[in-house]
This record gives C-alpha cells, sequence and structure tokens, in this order.
C-alpha cells in the first residue's frame, strides 16, 4: 500500500489550485491536478489526466507517444512534448549491493545518484530501498573536504529532474524506494522551491511518505523558516561539522556570513514550528574536529535540543588532505556526547567501492 498523504487538506487545496496554475513540460512533477489541467488545455477529457499521471508515475513512460490509451492522433501531435526523464549514462554497483548512476539531463549535463538498499535487520524488519539525490549540477559551497565543492557550480535541478532520479533507482531495483535523502550533489535549499515541488510529488505522486524524505542543508539563512513554513513532516539534516564559529568557517566557506548561533536559532525555530527533531550532521576529520574538547563544546550548543547527533567520519577524497580517524577517536568522541546526555549516532558510508560514499560524488566517470 502507498502511504497516505500527510498534508492537511487545507494546505493540499491551496497547494493544489497552486500547482494547476503553472501546468507546463516538461511533465514529470506534476500532480494530478495539474496534469489535468494541462490535458484540459490540450483540448481532451479531465480523465486524460488521470491516466497520464498513473503512465508516468506507475508504468514509467518516457514518451508521450507510447501512451497506448491515448488515441493515435494526439499521441502523434503531443510526441515532442517532454516528460522529463533523463538517460542512463553509468552505472555501477558496489561490493555491499549500493548502485552509483550518473544520469544525462536533457542539456546534456550529468547528475549523480545512488541507490542504497537494505535487507532486514531488527530495526527495519522490512527491507529498504533509499536513494540519495542530487539538486544541484555541482555545488557552490565550496566545503572543504566536499568532492562536489571542488568542481564548481552549473546550474539548480528542476523538479522534474530530481523526481527522476527515484523513479530510475526505483526501476532500476524493480523495489518501491521507501526513503530519499537529498544528501548528493548540490545545496538543497539554493534550490528551496524546486526541492519543496519535488518533495510534494514524491510524497503524492510516488507514494513516499513524508518522514521518510530527509534534506540535508548546510544551513542558509531565512531557509530552515521556509522549510518549517512548509509544514511538511519531513526530516531536517543541518551540516554543522563544528562546534565552533571559528572551525566551522575553516571548514565551510559559507558559514562565515551566517554565524553558528543564527544557524542554531533557526533549527530550534524549526523544532518548534515543526515538533520534528533536527539531525546534526558532523564529518569527523582527525586532529580537526574529533577531539573530546569539540565533543564537549557540540554538547553544550545542544543540551535540551530536541536533535540528534550523526557522525560521519571523513571519506578521503582525492582533493583534500584530511585524514579519517581511527576507531578509538571516534568511539571516545561518541562517549563524551553519550555522557552528556546528547543522542547520538554514527553513519559509516556505503557505496565506497563504487565511488558512491558521501563527499565523493565526483569521482570517476563524468568528471569534468
Ligand atoms: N549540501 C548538503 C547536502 C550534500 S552533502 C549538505 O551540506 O548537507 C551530504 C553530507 O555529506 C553532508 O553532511 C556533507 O557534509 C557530507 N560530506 C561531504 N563530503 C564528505 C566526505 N568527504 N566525507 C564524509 N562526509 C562528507
Amino acid at each position: 500500500m502507498l502511504p497516505l498523504s500527510q498534508v492537511d487538506p487545507l494546505t493540499q487545496k491551496k497547494l493544489d489550485r497552486a500547482s494547476a496554475e503553472i501546468a507546463i513540460p516538461p511533465l514529470l512533477g506534476a500532480s494530478v491536478a495539474e496534469l489535468t489541467a494541462w490535458v484540459q488545455q490540450q483540448g481532451q477529457p479531465a480523465y486524460r489526466g488521470k491516466q497520464l499521471h498513473e503512465w508516468i508515475y506507475q508504468k514509467g513512460v518516457r514518451s508521450l507517444a507510447d501512451i497506448s490509451v491515448f488515441s493515435k492522433q494526439w499521441r502523434a501531435e503531443v510526441a515532442e512534448i517532454p516528460i522529463g526523464r533523463s538517460n542512463l549514462h553509468y552505472r555501477s554497483v558496489a561490493p555491499d549491493g549500493t548502485v552509483k548512476y550518473l544520469l544525462q539531463l536533457a542539456d546534456g549535463q550529468i547528475v549523480e545518484s545512488v541507490g542504497i538498499p537494505a535487507f532486514g535487520g531488527k530495526e527495519h524488519p522490512k527491507s529498504r530501498l533509499t536513494v540519495c539525490v542530487s539538486t544541484q549540477v555541482g555545488c557552490p559551497m565550496a566545503c572543504d573536504f566536499c568532492a562536489t565543492g571542488k568542481g564548481g557550480y552549473k546550474r539548480n535541478l528542476g523538479r522534474h529532474e530530481i523526481v527522476d532520479q527515484v523513479l530510475t533507482v526505483q526501476e532500476d531495483f524493480q523495489q518501491r524506494v521507501s526513503n530519499v535523502v537529498f544528501m548528493g550533489m548540490g545545496e538543497p535549499l539554493l534550490n528551496v522551491d524546486n526541492v519543496l515541488e519535488a518533495i510534494r510529488s514524491l510524497n503524492q505522486d510516488v507514494g513516499i511518505g513524508q518522514r521518510s524524505l530527509t534534506v540535508s542543508t548546510v544551513g542558509i539563512r531565512n531557509r530552515i523558516r521556509q522549510l518549517a513554513q512548509a509544514r511538511m513532516q519531513i526530516t531536517l539534516a543541518v551540516s554543522l561539522h563544528a562546534p565552533n564559529q571559528t572551525l566551522r568557517e575553516q571548514l565551510i566557506p559559507s558559514a562565515h556570513s551566517y554565524p553558528i548561533e543564527d544557524l542554531l536559532a533557526e533549527c530550534r525555530e524549526y523544532v518548534e514550528m515543526t515538533g520534528r527533531r533536527v539531525t546534526f550532521e558532523y564529518i569527523l576529520l582527525a586532529g580537526v574536529n574529533d577531539l573530546p574538547k569539540h565533543a564537549l563544546e557540540l554538547a553544550q550548543h545542544l543540551r535540551g535540543f530536541q536533535s540528534h547527533v550523526n557522525l560521519i567520519p571523513y571519506n578521503p577524497i582525492q582533493e583534500a588532505d584530511y585524514k579519517r580517524p581511527n576507531r578509538d577517536r571516534i568511539a571516545s568522541f561518541v562517549n563524551v556526547l553519550k555522557q552528556q546526555q546528547i543522542a547520538v549516532s554514527v553513519r559509516y558510508s556505503r557505496g565506497l567501492e563504487a565511488d558512491a560514499a558521501c563527499g565523493q560524488l565526483r569521482a570517476g566517470v563524468g568528471k569534468e
């Protein structure tokens, strides 16, 4: 069964009205209401909208010319109108089952997505399939430890280009996608309008529960508030990476114009407005930000904050000199946080062998 939409009816009506007004191709990412408005604009009966929706999201059709329930004449007329699916450019499978995809967009640009399967286990008895999606071609944030940032920035992705990544992985695995993390190339909150539209579509058109969608951001002033105002039950993950402003600025240049106190205050607002706890991502770089004193300083910021710390041991990239801390270092960082009553987990990246782990999404084929 598909999870039901978790948007309240009033917001839903507004969303439907707003989206029905901009019914323009590419069609992928559009709601039933938008598609219905569009088919009517084309002189077709309203029920064709629902059919189109089913063919796009359930059957994965790539060309309007292939929709056999439409009349031959109309199919010929609209054959050139893009649905908005990308082409598979490259695919590689890591021994742990993680699959990395390079997708070629209509203008020739390449983006990367990762499919991460997880089988059973106590915590998640049903098998899960998580997709890590990109939101931009490249990234302008230039974080010092991140491969994407080293390659510069090209453009934002459209909503269809984000939804397409999820459908591509779903079709390849022949399994429903259960979770989506916005942790691929790019900074989602610099592309917040398209990201919000993609989230709406992933939830209502593709059928993924809002709580299973996670947006990861380095933090852009006022944009976390904008996310909260969208009143969705998605998970917010904030790439904090340092317990103080000086260190954070060294790692994340954009932090310069957004002091850590302001960022944390906006995160607190997010918790108040949504009732959802925030995840703080914290990359562990040996000797840089992984000492017990850093853990203690981090704990001081987060005491009483409805949050959770996700530690990410650094994945080495060619362009940077950082080192991944050893297990003992990681364990003592965890222990300090636990002693300070801070909820903490460690994320060991999957897909290292497919160059598909965090920060590695620029490696290999497609590199420019
Ligand atoms: N721009 C967003 C999302 C993309 S990166 C953000 O910054 O949150 C997703 C996560 O991977 C971020 O927490 C990022 O800091 C982390 N990451 C980037 N490069 C990494 C690397 N080399 N090793 C480990 N984590 C990395």
